[in-house]
């Protein structure tokens, strides 16, 4: 490999390899979910759609245009209550090299985020310390462990010093996007993935000095083909460990790479959105004496959400009510939910039929398509999004002002579904941010469903007559 690579170069490459290569591939083989693993598995209605952890990361990464507000307390505890614990309110006090300050400013960070507050100088300590953190998705994890990979780098050694495990080729193609827009300004700091379709032959050597792939690569690499040494790796990430726990056979394979590490040498971080027993265990093994690190996730609630019923017939007079409501929004951008794919299929050939601009989100889509139809809602290039319960968590796009159910969420047993209408609905900015939610009903079955919601959420559900332009107009954010 050339050495003094530009990285802002790098990055383009890098973009057309992964639409090369995203052209091509649909989910990662590799990543099959796991029937083991408890608690991670999606959620599933009656709909045939079913995501894996690893495919719902991807997603709410991709939908996500900045950082997700969180207003719990920060917890933080220490096994050994002796070493000190620092927080920092801005970049500057973390005594980065310029050039990595400049990439971080290029991002556009003004401020460290909640999570990143305590975590980089516990990232960026002398000696080393070894981080647990757990926070939702969005929080800044990876912005945080990417900046400490690039600052433990000795650019001046040509072998690899930073390993970062991600679960899948397109979650290691994200954080990897990362590393190259942050490193933009430190061409001496080169990266390669450890990914499906990345080939080496035997006896190579891998001179970069950062390695970001999925488990089954790294370990190929570094074992069989040994083309770098995992003595070496100085600083070891394992990013979304619920994740790899949730599918087949990576956390294994974690195991066994950890294992040829040296520990005296290699700082350990070790990221989850999630925290229970399993991930807990899992990172025992993976990292002693840590600081961990945690951020709850806010509750989600229907405070600030003014909620409809529009009472309709048939699915035509659903369609003519989505179509009342899309005249009148304006400005804002709309997600409307339906109980399965060919329901969702259905409305959006039927609305873009019509000249209305909508995108469509389902399970049969490959990443590529997902990708890019994420892409150009988030970007607003169309203000109406219709899916399935694929995205009925996670989604926090601050301008989604209007959730229509076209069907309500119902479980296995055909009975109100009010976890997921709060997880579709719910918001979690106590503040400010207003949200508008509209339910059809068409009959007695689910105007039943929309009562039982109403009751266990204790919060009026009110009628609104879609046809009546004047009344939709008044409930406009
Ligand atoms: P996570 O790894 O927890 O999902 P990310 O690091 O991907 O979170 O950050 C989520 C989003 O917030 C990304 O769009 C990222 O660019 C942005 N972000 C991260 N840290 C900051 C910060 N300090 N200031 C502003 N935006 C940030």
């Amino acid at each position: 490999m050339s050495e003094n690579v530009d990285w802002s170069k790098y990055v383009s490459e890098q973009e057309k390899l992964v639409t090369n290569k995203l052209a091509t591939v649909n989910i990662d083989q590799n990543a099959q979910p796991s029937t083991g693993a408890s608690g991670h598995k999606p959620k599933l209605g009656n709909d045939e759609e079913q995501f894996s952890p690893a495919e719902v990361s991807l997603l709410q990464k991709i939908i996500r245009n900045g950082l997700v507000e969180n207003k719990n307390d920060l917890e933080v505890q220490r096994r050994d209550p002796t070493s000190p614990l620092y927080s920092v309110k801005n970049f500057e006090a973390l005594n980065l090299r310029q050039e990595l300050l400049k990439g971080v400013y290029g991002m556009g960070f003004n401020a460290p985020s909640k999570i990143q507050e305590a975590a980089l100088p516990t990232l960026l300590a002398e000696p080393p310390q070894n981080l647990i953190a757990q926070s939702q998705s969005g929080t800044g994890k990876t912005a945080a462990f990417v900046l400490a990979m690039l600052s433990r780098v000795n650019p001046n050694d040509k072998y690899p010093q930073v390993l970062c495990l991600s679960p899948t080729y397109e979650l290691a193609i994200q954080t990897g996007e990362v590393a190259a827009k942050m490193g933009k300004f430190c061409p001496d700091i080169e990266l390669r993935y450890a990914v499906r379709g990345e080939e080496l032959a035997r006896g190579s050597r891998v001179e970069e000095q950062v390695i970001i792939g999925t488990p089954g690569k790294v370990l190929d690499w570094a074992t069989k083909l040994k083309v770098f040494d995992l003595r070496k790796i100085r600083v070891f990430v394992l990013d979304e460990a619920d994740v790899m726990i949730a599918t087949q056979g990576h956390q294994d394979q974690c195991i066994r790479i950890h294992k040829n590490i040296n520990k005296d040498i290699c700082q350990m971080m070790f990221f989850s959105a999630t925290y229970d027993q399993e991930v807990m265990e899992f990172a025992e093994v993976i990292v002693t004496n840590p600081v961990i690190i945690r951020l709850k996730r806010e509750e989600e609630s229907l405070d600030n959400i003014k909620q409809y019923y529009v009472k309709c017939a048939n699915e035509q007079q659903k369609y003519n009510a989505v179509i009342n409501i899309y005249g009148t929004v304006g400005a804002g951008q709309v997600i409307i939910f339906c109980h399965t794919r060919r329901t969702a299929t259905w409305l959006s050939e039927k609305m873009s039929k019509e000249g209305h601009a909508v995108a469509l989100l389902t399970g049969d889509q490959t990443v590529e398509q997902r990708i890019s139809v994420l892409d150009r809602y988030r970007n607003g290039q169309e203000k109406v999004l219709i899916t399935t319960n694929v995205l009925s968590r996670g989604i926090d796009v601050e301008q989604v002002t209007i959730v229509v159910n076209f069907d309500l969420p119902v479980d296995v047993r055909g009975q109100a579904d009010c976890e997921t209408y709060l997880h579709r609905i719910g918001r979690t900015g106590r503040f400010g941010k207003h949200g508008i939610a509209i339910n059809l009903v068409d009959g007695p079955n689910t105007e039943a469903i929309c009562r039982a919601i109403e009751t266990h959420f204790n919060k009026k559900i009110q009628f609104l007559n879609a046809e009546d332009a004047d009344e939709i107009d008044k409930i406009g954010a």
